[in-house]
């Protein structure tokens, strides 16, 4: 959680201020920020923090984890407590309820009663029961998390839609921008990418994806887009955000490209780079790898499709879906192995 004077960055001797962070935020967003919505979220950050420790999700400032921003100012207030993540979050429809605002679970919101001359009048919704509900209101406000669970928005809105991983919330299928673009509202907007790897994804179990050769898609090897074209710095995988954007440039698909001696060299030896994520979805009992090259799992990994190039067999599409857990075109290379990747492995859209 990002935030400005907060009582533990104030405690710390924190300089880093409103200004700072609106200017350092609008030019890292390129711009593509809502300038009004940035200066009052700031202005509200810190006491946020406040808020959230009342809730229940006690936070504390700390150095960001990814590579590229260790040398940030304190600015990210990070949630540890997991173990109490759930009890916490299962306590708050009653904590609101107490507070007068009732809360309606499993119930979703269909439609509005709305005229173009006196208004809203109310919302239309349904519930896990099957009752149809009305909720006179004035005003509404839709948090309904945006529209990557809905196939024809998304490719509506990306090119490269077919491309990408999707990872985020199926059920935010843009109910809320449909209704208000029904009643006439400018829905216009830029749409927003969110990198991230350790998510579940409806085409690809976590569990069952080739982590050693998930680790390979995760340092800053050799990357060419599909003209056969370096197009980035890729040291960027170090910066999750600017990952995404740089992926999504070339429409989603690009390649790493490593040679045997490189592969060979991996199996054999522990290499001073760092995998991107330090999280890493495992099935139980089995111990995640913190460093790269030499591990015994990395050289049972690597066997098959050595054993395949020796061959010159072409790696099948369904070679790499069981064994590779990554989804691929044939390939034939007798002396290189290539992995093909899918950088939208490493994309949400939230
Ligand atoms: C796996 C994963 C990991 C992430 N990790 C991070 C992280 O480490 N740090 C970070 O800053 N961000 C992270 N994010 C992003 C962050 O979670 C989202 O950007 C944020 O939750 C979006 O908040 P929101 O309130 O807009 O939408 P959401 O949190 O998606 O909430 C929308 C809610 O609306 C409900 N809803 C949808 N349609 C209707 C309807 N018709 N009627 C009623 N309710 C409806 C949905 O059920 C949902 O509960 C992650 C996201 C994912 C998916």
């Amino acid at each position: 959680m990002f935030a400005v004077h907060s009582k533990q960055q104030l405690d710390k001797g924190v300089t880093y201020d409103y200004a700072d962070a609106f200017k350092g935020l609008t030019s890292y967003n390129h711009y593509f920020v809502n300038g009004e919505l940035l200066a009052r979220f700031l202005k509200d950050s810190g006491e946020n923090i406040d808020r959230m420790a009342a809730m229940g999700l006690a936070t504390t400032v700390e150095q960001s984890e990814q590579k590229a921003h260790l040398n940030d100012p304190l600015v990210y207030h990070k949630f540890n407590n997991f173990k109490s993540k759930m009890a916490t979050w299962d306590a708050w429809p009653q904590k609101f309820e107490d507070a007068g605002n009732p809360v309606l679970t499993e119930t979703w919101a269909v439609g509005l009663d709305y005229d173009p001359q006196a208004g809203l009048k109310g919302v239309l919704a349904k519930q896990a029961s099957g009752e149809d509900l009305r909720i006179e209101t004035k005003k509404v406000i839709f948090a309904d998390g945006g529209y990557c669970g809905s196939p024809e928005m998304m490719a509506a809105k990306y090119a490269d839609n077919d491309a990408l991983l999707n990872l985020g919330e199926r059920k935010a299928d843009g109910t809320g921008i449909k209704l208000c673009a029904k009643y006439g509202a400018n829905v216009a907007h830029n749409p927003v990418l969110f990198a991230h790897g350790c998510a579940p994804s409806l085409r690809i179990n976590p569990m069952r994806r080739q982590s050693s050769v998930e680790t390979l898609t995760n340092l800053p090897l050799l990357w060419v887009d599909q003209t056969g074209n370096r197009f980035v710095n890729e040291d960027i995988v170090y910066d999750f955000a600017m990952w995404a954007n740089a992926a999504h440039n070339v429409q989603g698909q690009y390649s790493v490209i490593l040679d045997q001696a490189t592969l060979d060299h991996f199996r054999d030896h522990l290499v001073p780079m760092e995998d991107t994520f330090e999280r890493q979805f495992l099935e139980p009992g089995q111990t995640p790898t913190g460093t790269v090259g030499r591990s015994r799992r990395f050289k049972q990994t690597l066997r098959m499709p050595s054993r395949m190039v020796k061959s010159s067999k072409p790696i099948q599409p369904k070679d790499l879906r069981t064994n590779w857990g990554c989804r691929s075109r044939p390939l034939n290379a007798p002396s290189k192995f290539i992995t093909r990747l899918l950088p939208m492995g490493k994309m949400i859209l939230s």
